[in-house]
């Protein structure tokens, strides 16, 4: 199993449009941070991408991706999903084949609504559009050879889940956005034993829809996976100095940033 970080940071990315804080006109290339996005990817070639924020396509190309199996969606913000369009490119490398894209049902729906024509075949105009299948998840499901399972979380006021991804006998689970993750899912995320966790962890002070630092750090030692990746950070969290404050097994991650569990 490889997971393959493409963007980590939060809605407004890093460096953020008119700001002049230290973060963003860092010079470590850590603190660029495109929104989220992020590859699960098999030993036997599966490739799962979840979300597919405004920057999709370059770093699509910047990470050399030629194929996917499905896309996955945890919610339709638009920090997650302006490039949903982009993925018409992967139907063409597909041959033309249409492509599954799951999601809870309410994002899905809202997405549909954001791209009303996109359907599962060609526009009949032969527009070069998006040919999907969305498919509601509501249990766990298979795609790209791997085993993945909805991790339902708190992300007022929009339905939004994590995934858990397993394949290669390791299993992984991907949460960027969450306020608060209900009992029922902690329970089966505790109950995984996680190799890796990819959690929200947006800045120190307390945000009506997100994870605080502490937060995260309270939800990671429950959780208890081998190691834990904070993401979809703001310009208030300098890579650097915020990875010296985490314990040992925790870290931030960044743009480009790959982890074989
Ligand atoms: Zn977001
Ligand atoms: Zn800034
Ligand atoms: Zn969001």
């Amino acid at each position: 199993m490889l997971l393959r970080f493409l963007g980590t940071g939060t809605s407004t990315g890093t460096p953020m449009i008119g700001c002049d804080c230290p973060v963003c006109r860092s010079t470590d290339p850590r603190d660029a941070r495109c929104r989220m996005c992020v590859a699960v990817e098999s030993a036997a070639g599966g490739r799962i991408v979840v979300d597919t924020p405004p920057e999709f396509r370059l770093l699509a190309v910047k990470a050399g991706l030629a194929h996917m199996d499905a896309v996955a969606i945890t919610h339709c913000h638009m920090d997650h999903v302006a490039g949903f369009d982009d993925v018409r490119r992967f139907n063409t490398l597909a041959g033309g084949r249409p492509l599954p894209c799951y999601g809870p049902a309410g994002a899905l729906e809202a997405l549909r609504a954001v791209f009303p024509y996109i359907t599962d075949r060609p526009g009949p105009d032969g527009l070069f559009r998006p040919m999907i299948r969305f498919t509601p998840v509501a249990g766990a499901f298979t795609a790209g050879g791997m085993s993945i399972a909805p991790v339902p979380v708190f992300h007022p006021p929009v339905e939004t889940c994590g995934y858990i991804f397993e394949c290669d006998g390791r299993r992984a689970a991907h949460i960027p956005d969450c306020h608060e993750i209900p009992a029922s899912s902690m329970a089966l995320l505790r109950e995984k034993r996680l190799d890796v966790l990819s959690l929200n962890c947006l800045r120190d002070k307390p945000h009506p829809t997100h994870l605080t630092l502490g937060r995260a750090l309270a939800y990671a030692e429950e959780i208890g996976a081998r190691e834990t990746y904070f993401v979809h950070m703001s310009h208030s969290l300098p890579h650097a100095a915020t990875e010296a404050r985490l314990p040992p097994h925790v870290h931030l991650a960044y743009d480009g940033l790959e982890v074989a569990p």
